[in-house]
C-alpha cells in the first residue's frame, strides 16, 4: 500500500543533514550526558525572550473573557499591527514609503516565502538562488511544482558572482532569491551588490510579460556585527519583496510570525498583494497567530540582548582560529561555514562526533567541503569545544 507519494519517499530517505546529526546528537547526550556534547547542529535560538513579551502576554490574560479575544480576523493580519509594522518598516527598510496596505502577517518566514511563492509562480518556472542557501527553499519550491536552480557564490568571500547568476537565468526564471544576512555563511551583501543585482534584474526583465521578482529573505536582519549594515532592497528594483520574520530578533520562532513586503515602487502590487492574501487563506494558513500579532505589536523594536551573541561569535572565532580552521568571520546571522581539512566534510564532520562536536556538513546546505556551527548555544559550551575541534583537525 503506497501511504504517501513517490515525492514524499524520496523526502524521507533523502539526505536530511540536520535531521540526522540531530538524531545522532540525541544519542550522544543519552550515552554521555547533555554537558559532554557540544551541540552546534540547530538554529534554534536559545535566548529567552525580551521582558516585554511575557508583560503582554500576561495582559492578554486578562483580556480573554472578551468575545473574539482570540477570534478570526482579515487574512492579511490586524489592521492596526499592520499599520504598526509598516511604520516600522519604513524605517528598517531604507526609508522606502510602506503603507499597511504593502504588508501582510504570515507563519513565519517559511509561511511567507510559501505564500507569495503560490501567488507567483507555475508548475516548470524556476526560482533562482545563490549557493550555500538554506535548503528548504528546494522543499518550498517543489510545493508550488517550481524548481530551485543554485548558482555558487565567489569562493571563500560568499559574495555573489551577479554574472554567473545572468547567465543562470532563463525565460522560466520568475524568482531570484537572496538572504542577507546569510544562513549559513554570516555573509552580507553591500549596497554597491544589491545594486548590481538590481541593474542586472531591470535588464533581463525588458520584454518580458511576467517580471522576475527579487526576494529577500532577512529573518536574521536584526543580526549585524561590527555596526555592519543591511541595506534594503525596496528602494532598488521595483518588482522586489522582502520577508521577514520575528523568529530570531525576538527568540519566538515557535509562536510563527514573520510578514511579507512589497516594494511600494511596484506597479500594480495591490494585485500580488490580493493575491498572497487569498493565498495565506487557501494554503491553510488563514491569519497569522492572533497571540503572536499581539506580541509583536507591542514589542516592536525591541529585541533579545545581541550582545550575547556578540560574545559568542568572538568566543567560537578564537576557538576556530586556535585550532587552526580556515573560516569567514560572519559579518551577522549566528553561523559559521569553517572549511573542511579534508575534502569529505562528511567524514569530517563525523570525526567532530567523535570528539562530540556536533556540526552539519556543507552538502546540506549545496556546498561539500565546508561544515555549518550554530552559535545560539551558551559561551561555556563554545569555550568545552576546543579540544575536540582541535583533536579532530589533528586527525
Ligand atoms: N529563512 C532562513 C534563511 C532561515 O534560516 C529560517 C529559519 O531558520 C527561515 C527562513 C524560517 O524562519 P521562520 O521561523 O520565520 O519561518
Amino acid at each position: 500500500m503506497q501511504l504517501v507519494t513517490e515525492q514524499m519517499e524520496r523526502y524521507l530517505s533523502g539526505g536530511a543533514w540536520i535531521r540526522k546529526i540531530f538524531e545522532q546528537g540525541l544519542e550522544l547526550k543519552k550515552k554521555y550526558g547533555e554537558e559532554a556534547v557540544c551541540d552546534f547542529s540547530l538554529g534554534n535560538p536559545d535566548l529567552p525572550p525580551p521582558p516585554v513579551i511575557g508583560e503582554c502576554l500576561a495582559d492578554l490574560s486578562c483580556r480573554m473573557d472578551k468575545p473574539f479575544a482570540l477570534g478570526y480576523m482579515p487574512n492579511p493580519g490586524y489592521p492596526e499591527v499592520r499599520a504598526a509594522l509598516a511604520e516600522h518598516l519604513r524605517k528598517e527598510q531604507d526609508g522606502a514609503p510602506i503603507t499597511a496596505g504593502d504588508v501582510i502577517l504570515t507563519c513565519g518566514a517559511a509561511g511567507g516565502i510559501n505564500v507569495f511563492f503560490r501567488t507567483v509562480l507555475t508548475p516548470g518556472d524556476v526560482v533562482l538562488c545563490p549557493s550555500p542557501y538554506f535548503v528548504e527553499y528546494d522543499f518550498y519550491a517543489a510545493n508550488h511544482g517550481a524548481t530551485l536552480t543554485t548558482v555558487p557564490t565567489k569562493p571563500d568571500t560568499f559574495e555573489l558572482d551577479i554574472a554567473a547568476m545572468e547567465a543562470a537565468i532563463t525565460p522560466r526564471t520568475r524568482v531570484v532569491m537572496i538572504n542577507s544576512p546569510n544562513n549559513p555563511t554570516g555573509q552580507i551583501y553591500s549596497k554597491e551588490t544589491l545594486i548590481e543585482l538590481s541593474a542586472m534584474l531591470t535588464r533581463q526583465n525588458a520584454g518580458r510579460d511576467r517580471p522576475i521578482y527579487l526576494l529577500a529573505d532577512e529573518p536574521y536582519r536584526f543580526l549585524a556585527y561590527d555596526g555592519a549594515t543591511v541595506p534594503s532592497v525596496l528602494p532598488l528594483y521595483p518588482y522586489s519583496l522582502v520577508i521577514g520574520s520575528f523568529s530570531k530578533n525576538l527568540s519566538l520562532p515557535g509562536e510563527r510570525v514573520g510578514f511579507v513586503v512589497v516594494s511600494p515602487d511596484m506597479p500594480g502590487r495591490e494585485k500580488l498583494v490580493a493575491g498572497m492574501v487569498f493565498a495565506n487563506r487557501i494554503m491553510g494558513f488563514v491569519n497569522a497567530p492572533a497571540v503572536g500579532q499581539a506580541l509583536l505589536l507591542r514589542a516592536l523594536g525591541q529585541e533579545v540582548d545581541r550582545t550575547i551573541y556578540e560574545r559568542r561569535r568572538k568566543a567560537m572565532a578564537g576557538v576556530l582560529t586556535r585550532a587552526g580552521y580556515s573560516f569567514f568571520m560572519p559579518r551577522g546571522a549566528f553561523y559559521f561555514f569553517p572549511k573542511s581539512p579534508i575534502p569529505d566534510e562528511v567524514a569530517f564532520v563525523e570525526r567532530l562526533a567523535a570528539e562530540r562536536v556536533l556540526a552539519v556538513p556543507g552538502r546540506g546546505f549545496g556546498l561539500p567541503g565546508h561544515f555549518r556551527l550554530a552559535f545560539c548555544v551558551d559561551e561555556a559550551v563554545i569555550n568545552r569545544s576546543e579540544a575536540g575541534f582541535a583533536k579532530a583537525m589533528a586527525g
